[in-house]
């Protein structure tokens, strides 16, 4: 393209003129986004300084850019750090792709709000194609809207369309973690990075690429927090290209992206620290050696070799995974990786995913080109539904589309060569990852991406090692073979571990070995405090499997079977004989004389099931969950009544429902039960209790006690309603703490209101599980502990270690400490001086 007629730009508003270099902002200071200007504005909508087309326009309405017939782009950038607001203050006038003349409206925008909210009002106008360029007015001093600013004299420029030849590189999908995704300021970062590579690079979001060396190309992504990118790069040197940018992705390009668990850190560099932080996903620590675990970046070609032979390929990839996929189920480690198997395998059939394939087969694309963009295109879809457990789903979907794309490309992945006592860090382990694992040589995870909840933290539990997750990005730039020293309790990786450290850990780990051996061979005796007080301590359970496993391990009942788990990776809704039978296996493997608490389906949130169509909903956990969905659908809530009655008499049957926070869910769920029971002639009804995890139904503990069985506190859900943070928040993970006082002082009401009307209190939240918690809730009076299976024998130990009378004093002076981290203080130093104590009886 040729642009050698001279230009001129208008000011695109009224005000001050200040020579770019007197920004304080580097990124525009330094021209590194394009020479231009910058106006201290006194008019309050921002017109276009040339005729062009929006070539993007930011979601946020604080920034613009215009790309004229002849190939100049003007970026127009309002206020400094105006991304902050999220588009408060801005109101756009023009869309993307709409042709504009020059001085035609584009934003306007509330100045007093701008500038009293974010650092400046400071408005750039900027030449970001590098046309040569001369302003008609001193640099400083006022300026007109629409009075000529600028004359460009553009040269031959020749068309730089840099278009990918030859195959490009991929590198594996990564998420974003810049707060307000890539706009002005580190989109411009990674755009120069990019140009300092000869290969043609390209970002991908989903179906949309963009030239990776243009800032508005980048910036018309319009990339949010936690979108799945991937770069392509083709030449010479595009593996490196993929590397350094990949890192800088990671890294944030220039943005503070650390996920400061304390909540107050600011980000530190690898250089300056000596301990990075995340949250706890599996306990346990480690002493052992980096060990980076990077997907080699693939090579896919665009173009197929025609339909037909591309959909035999992609065909004979799904054929083969399918066939890894259940061999790898056979050698899983236990029922929980099993499933996840069995979850990918799932997906391999999605009848949207493979439709989205075909279509790009049938417009000549090539399998691998096409199985990549619908996997990719899903995933990002999982993702941006703000639910936990669908974007952990993202993840599974990114792996096992991995798989099909490596056996399509011919790629055989090999069992990896681990040196001893590896500690593997990664962005996200994946499960198939994991499964090839020489578990001999690992010692621990850490990975930046997964929560708690996520499929890494499940199969380092299942395998015993310690993991943690959230920990920040600078992480993957830690060289192999460093020797580091993983504290997954505390959710730390110290880098520099020194020799006394170290001695303590491992010290501490074997008296938790011993306390362990000592807590399993013992877990048959009753969880009895020394001053004879009886605790009942019963399982979470998700399967029969964990069943039976919670009797081998000392758990005198089920306090919470979550029935949606049983058929999670489900398409199809289980029939009714189904389900019965499901109930009657686990009645009947508990007996007759043990609680089996059967909790109603508890879908929505965090917890979506497959076969439970919902709308999208903005804010999921204050939407249609538990109860309230069940209510809505009561023909699915009715079904489940039947089948659970059909173990009436095997087992001391009780249901529970979910997420009650008014008085009338529990009177309509009950007439229903009723009916549902009067119809199946049966004469008693099971117990009928509810779940505590919404404070309004803890404040109104006394009124619903006369009409309830039971109450069992789901602290999970009640932490997160009570403190305001979602529970899956990587960054709210250390605050969102259920031993937080007013979590605390909730349970002491319900208990109080319960045990007013002769009901007994259950915890099934996983503070019943944490032996810290033990004292406090036996002091406030909680009469049963659900706790997770494995930790059943450690939490009949601690309850036998102590005294009630001791427990009602520290539960009352924990009440009134201003702070989670005073409580768990008082209560570490309690168990210091009571539980260590005792002495440990050797077997
Ligand atoms: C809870 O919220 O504490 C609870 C036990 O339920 P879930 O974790 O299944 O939501
Ligand atoms: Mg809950």
């Amino acid at each position: 393209m040729t642009a050698t007629q001279p230009l001129e730009l208008l000011a695109p508003l009224s005000g001050v003129l200040l020579a770019l270099d007197k920004v304080p902002d580097p990124v525009f200071s330094s021209r590194l986004i394009g020479d231009g200007l910058c106006i201290d504005p006194t008019s309050q909508t921002l017109c276009a300084p040339l005729a062009g087309v929006i070539s993007d326009i930011q979601d946020t309405g604080h920034a613009v850019s215009i790309t004229a017939d002849n190939g100049v782009q003007v970026l127009l950038h309002i206020g400094l750090d105006t991304v902050n607001l999220a588009g408060k203050g801005f109101s756009r006038l023009v869309g993307e792709g709409q042709r504009v003349e020059a001085g035609q409206p584009l934003i306007e925008f509330d100045a007093d709000y701008v500038a009293l909210n974010a650092r400046s009002l400071l408005t750039l106008m900027l030449v970001v194609s590098g046309e040569p360029f001369a302003l008609l007015a001193s640099d400083s001093g006022p300026v007109t809207l629409g009075q000529p600013l600028v004359r460009l004299s553009p040269g031959e420029t020749a068309e730089t369309e840099d278009e990918e030849e030859g195959d490009a590189l991929f590198s594996k999908p990564l998420t974003l973690p810049n707060a307000n995704g890539l706009h002005a300021r580190p989109a411009a970062v990674f755009a120069q990075a990019a140009k300092g590579f000869d290969a043609s690079i390209y970002l991908h979001k989903q179906t949309q690429s963009a030239n990776a060396k243009s800032l508005v190309a980048i910036m018309a992504l319009q990339t949010v927090q936690g979108d799945t990118l991937q770069v392509s790069a083709a030449g010479e040197d595009a593996a490196a290209a993929i590397k350094a940018l990949v890192a800088l992705l990671a890294e944030g390009c220039g943005e503070s992206v650390a996920a400061p668990v304390e909540g107050v850190e600011p980000r530190v560099s690898l250089a300056s620290t000596s301990l990075l932080r995340g949250v706890c996903a599996s306990p346990g620590s480690a002493f052992g050696q980096v060990v980076q675990v990077a997907e080699p970046a693939l090579s896919i070609p665009e173009t197929g070799g025609g339909e037909a032979l591309e959909r035999a390929a992609l065909d004979r990839g799904l054929h083969a995974a399918t066939e890894a996929l259940q061999s790898l189920q056979a050698k899983a480690v236990g029922s929980a990786q099993a499933q996840i198997f069995r979850a990918h395998q799932e997906l391999l059939e999605d009848p949207t995913l493979l439709e989205q394939a075909h279509d790009l087969l049938a417009v000549g694309k090539s399998a691998a080109f096409a199985w990549n963009s619908a996997t990719l295109a899903t995933a990002q879809l999982f993702q941006g539904l703000g639910n936990a457990l669908l974007a952990e789903r993202a993840a599974d979907l990114a792996d096992v589309g991995q798989r099909v794309l490596k056996l399509i490309l011919g790629i055989h992945d090999r069992a990896w060569e681990l040196p001893e006592r590896a500690i593997l860090i990664a962005e996200q382990l994946t499960p198939s990852q994991t499964a090839s694992l020489d578990t001999h040589k690992v010692l621990g995870f850490v990975t930046v991406g997964g929560g708690a909840t996520s499929h890494v933290a499940i199969l380092a539990r299942a395998l015993g090692l310690p993991a943690i997750c959230g920990v920040p990005p600078q992480v993957l730039t830690l060289a192999d073979g460093r020797q580091v020293l993983l504290d997954a309790d505390k959710g730390e990786l110290h880098l520099d571990p020194d020799l006394a450290e170290i001695e303590q850990l491992q010290a501490t780990h074997r008296e938790q070995i011993a306390r362990r051996q000592r807590d399993v061979a013992q877990a048959r005796l009753a969880a009895i405090t020394r001053d004879g007080h009886h605790v009942e301590v019963t399982a979470n359970v998700a399967s029969l499997q964990e069943v039976e496993q919670s009797l081998s391990l000392g758990g005198e009942g089920v306090g919470l079977l979550r029935s949606e788990f049983l058929y999670l990776d489900r398409h199809r809704a289980p029939s009714p004989e189904e389900q019965a039978g499901t109930y009657n296996a686990i009645a009947r493997a508990l007996g007759p004389e043990r609680n089996l608490v059967v909790r109603t389906l508890d879908v929505g949130g965090d917890k979506p099931l497959a076969y439970v169509p919902m709308d999208a909903e903005t804010n999921p956990f204050l939407g249609l969950r538990g109860i309230r969905l069940c209510l809505e659908r009561p023909e699915l809530l009715r079904e489940q009544f039947r089948a659970i009655l059909a173990s009436a008499g095997l087992t001391r049957l009780h249901i529970m429902l979910p997420m009650v926070s008014l008085l009338s869910e529990l009177r309509l769920a009950r007439t229903m039960l009723e009916e549902e029971a009067l119809a199946l002639g049966l004469t008693e009804l099971p117990k009928l209790g509810i779940m505590i995890e919404v404070p309004s139904a803890a404040l109104m503990a006394d009124v619903f006690a006369p009409h309830v069985d039971f109450f069992s506190i789901g602290t999970n859900d009640l932490t997160q309603y009570t403190l305001a943070m979602d529970r899956d928040h990587p960054r709210l993970a250390s605050q969102a703490d259920s031993f937080h006082p007013a979590v605390l002082r909730l349970i002491a009401t319900t208990v109080k209101a319960a045990h007013a009307h002769g009901k007994w209190v259950g915890v099934c939240g996983a503070l019943a599980s944490e032996a810290l918690a033990v004292p406090v809730l036996i002091g406030l009076g909680v009469d049963e502990l659900s706790v997770s299976v494995p930790l059943i024998p450690t939490i009949k130990a601690t309850v036998r270690e102590l005294d009630l009378a001791d427990c009602q004093i520290i539960a009352h002076q924990v009440l009134g400490l201003e702070e989670a981290a005073q409580v768990r203080e008082a209560l570490r130093l309690y168990h210091a001086a009571t539980v260590e104590t005792s002495p440990v009886v050797e077997h």
